[in-house]
């Protein structure tokens, strides 16, 4: 130690009550309250691997009498707290972070779908998602029923003996739809069949999945978690008996995430539920606006009464996020060119950053996709998706305002 008087790390963590809110434990949750240094951030712990002073030091690790890390895929202490603070917001025993959102998805699926069982999924997917069910699940000798986003009854006659997981996003993409989480944990544990949540649109700060009866919950912590549009990464909570098998697989298959970009997760969590008011507010106003305006004939978001998941969100949300879908009364030509008119989105894909973005899903996402497979998917030419940043809500909607005069 030298001269100065700074207090070494302190392993124990503070107890942390757990009905501290989600602002309180965006910025406090998970960190150890005395690092190196006194300092107040969590290092980055750029290693890729932690030495052993002797042999001892060894064998207590093996025999899980020591609370350290061994090597870099399989843990790193700036992981450490950002799992333990994911953990904290959703309300969840253990968290597991990942490469991607994507790779958080396909870890989940290759650790707990065990050849010839059966999964079940909605139709309103991320589409890559979907890519990896039908070209490599299946391959894998796992089965899978389509269903649509809400259908209770669909759901439970896609049940079989050998269904194993209930895969969906809440809300989905791009339409928005919100399952009603505590209605289908009735039938999941009747059935004995695992839901797991893709809750990248919702984050815990709008509906916490576990607590309304999901067995695990996913995100692309690309989007909201991280927030700023300047990292990929995917995380994965719930108890530690279904968190364990999924962490093994992550250790063979190695997609783990970098602690630089763990270090970039954890300082963009600390503004999640500041962040996620804006979201909530811009969205709400955006929709509100475009559903009254004579060129849009359509919009789609929860929060909005003509949502036919309205009821659903008021009842087990706590906002309806920043993204608004909505179809222009144009063609192809007439859509670009309103987004080629706004000055203050970017057209790209994503959503969740501070940065507003813009993108036609013809164009980007659904792009080699056979149009009547595209229409039987309500992807017309002319529909939009606007994920809201946290800019000034007055700016979007003018900006909205002067591209429709150019439709
Ligand atoms: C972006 C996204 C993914 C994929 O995440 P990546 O971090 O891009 O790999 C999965 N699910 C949803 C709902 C997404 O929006």
């Amino acid at each position: 130690m030298s001269d100065h008087d700074s207090q070494p790390p302190d392993p124990k963590l503070p107890e942390e009550p757990s009905d501290r809110g989600s602002a309180t434990s965006s910025v406090h949750a998970g960190e150890l309250r005395q690092q190196e240094a006194n300092a107040i951030t969590t290092p980055i712990y750029q290693t890729s691997t932690f030495w052993f002073r002797n042999s001892k030091e060894v064998t207590d690790y093996q025999e899980g009498k020591s609370d350290r890390e061994e090597y870099g895929r399989y843990g790193n202490p700036t992981w450490r707290a950002v799992e333990r603070k994911l953990s904290a917001l959703e309300g969840g025993e253990e968290s597991i972070l990942f490469a991607s959102g994507m790779c958080a998805a396909t870890t989940t699926f290759m650790a707990l779908l065990p050849e010839g069982s059966h999964l079940i999924v909605t139709s309103d997917c991320y589409r890559r998602t979907r890519q990896f069910i039908e070209q490599y699940l299946s391959r894998m000798g796992v089965e899978t029923t389509v269903i649509e986003p809400s259908n209770l009854e669909a759901f439970k006659a896609a049940i079989r003996p050998n269904t194993e997981l209930f895969f969906t996003e809440s809300p989905t993409n791009p339409y928005l739809r919100v399952i009603d989480v505590p209605a289908f944990a009735e039938v999941t544990r009747a059935a004995d069949v695992k839901m797991i949540i893709d809750s990248t649109f919702a984050t815990p700060v709008n509906h916490r999945a576990l607590d309304d009866g999901a067995d695990l919950v996913l995100h692309s912590a690309t989007k909201y978690l991280g927030g700023h549009n300047d990292l990929l990464a995917g995380t994965l909570t719930g108890p530690r008996k279904l968190v364990e098998p999924v962490r093994k697989a992550l250790g063979v298959l190695g997609g783990i995430m970098d602690s630089h970009a763990a270090w970039l997760l954890l300082r963009g969590i600390k503004t999640l539920d500041i962040r996620m008011e804006r979201h909530n507010a811009n969205g709400l106003a955006l929709a509100r606006y475009l559903e009254a305006h004579p060129k849009v004939s359509k919009v789609f978001y929860p929060g909005l009464p003509s949502h036919p998941d309205f009821e659903v969100t008021q009842r087990i949300m706590s906002g309806a996020g920043g993204v608004v879908t909505f179809e222009i009364d144009t063609d192809l030509e007439g859509a670009m060119r309103f987004i080629d008119s706004t000055t203050i989105p970017y057209q790209a894909p994503s959503l969740g950053g501070v940065e507003s973005l813009v993108e036609l899903p013809v164009t980007m996402s659904f792009w080699d996709k056979p149009k009547q497979e595209r229409l039987a998917l309500g992807i017309t030419d002319s529909l939009v998706r606007y994920a809201c940043g946290i800019e000034n809500a007055d700016d979007i909607i003018a900006d909205i305002e002067q591209a429709l005069a150019k439709v």
